[in-house]
This record gives C-alpha cells, sequence and structure tokens, in this order.
C-alpha cells in the first residue's frame, strides 16, 4: 500500500499545483497540460503555472451524483476562465447556490477530495471559492 504513495505524488503537479502548457511555436495554451499542439502541431510545449484566480463562466448543481458522491451532494461544478483565458471544470465550493453568479470572481485553493482512496491516503484537489 506504502508503494502507491509516490505515484500520487508524482501527479500532484498537474492535479494539485494547476499546470498547463504553452506551445513555444503559436502560443495555444492548454490544460490539462498537453505534449503536442492541436493548433500547430508542434511538439515543442512547455509546462507553466496557471493563473489561480479567474471568473465564473456556468455552473452545474449536483444533486444527483454518482453512488459514491451522494453524501456530498448538492455540490456545485463550475466552467472557470482562469485569467489568461485558459478554461477548466472545477468543483465550486464555499458559496450558497444563490450566492453564484456569472462573471464571479474566483481563486484556486487546495481542498480534501471528495473520496479517500482505496489506499486509505486522503486525496486533495484543488476547488475554487469566491473572491
Ligand atoms: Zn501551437
Amino acid at each position: 500500500m506504502i508503494h502507491r504513495i509516490p505515484d500520487y505524488w508524482r501527479n500532484l503537479p498537474v492535479y494539485l499545483q494547476l499546470k498547463g502548457s504553452v506551445c513555444k511555436k503559436c502560443g495555444a495554451k492548454y490544460f490539462p497540460p498537453r505534449k503536442i499542439c492541436p493548433k500547430c502541431g508542434s511538439r515543442e510545449l512547455e509546462v507553466y503555472d496557471l493563473p489561480r484566480r479567474g471568473k465564473l463562466l456556468s455552473w452545474t448543481v449536483i444533486r444527483y451524483p454518482a453512488k459514491e458522491f451522494e453524501k456530498f451532494s448538492p455540490y456545485v461544478v463550475g466552467l472557470i476562465e482562469l485569467e489568461d483565458g485558459v478554461r477548466l471544470i472545477a468543483q465550486i465550493t464555499d458559496v450558497k447556490e444563490d450566492e453564484l453568479k456569472f462573471g464571479m470572481e474566483l481563486r484556486a485553493t487546495v481542498r480534501r477530495a471528495f473520496e479517500e482512496g482505496e489506499d486509505g491516503i486522503v486525496r486533495y484537489t484543488y476547488k475554487f471559492v469566491p473572491i
């Protein structure tokens, strides 16, 4: 069981530190990071730190999630546009449903993920909260 921990930590740069990739040729940005640019075909992409602030473009309140997430419902999942234009989907927390507004400013924060892994290790993930 312990041997699985290194795998988890190795994945942290992507899942927790919010890394994207930017094409050195055409400047296109991607999240999650890509190795080949779909726009221009270049393989010269560089990993970079995504901005941790953005605005809310749309959201959904999940009331009937998959069985393993039932105890967390309802929860909010939003489409967020980061300051550099990269869009991603993430859970939004620390906000009431009726306080959600289009274009509201959000920032990324690290929180305990929904579920513990099958090995019982608590996972962390990024979630977005109002500024
Ligand atoms: Zn490109």
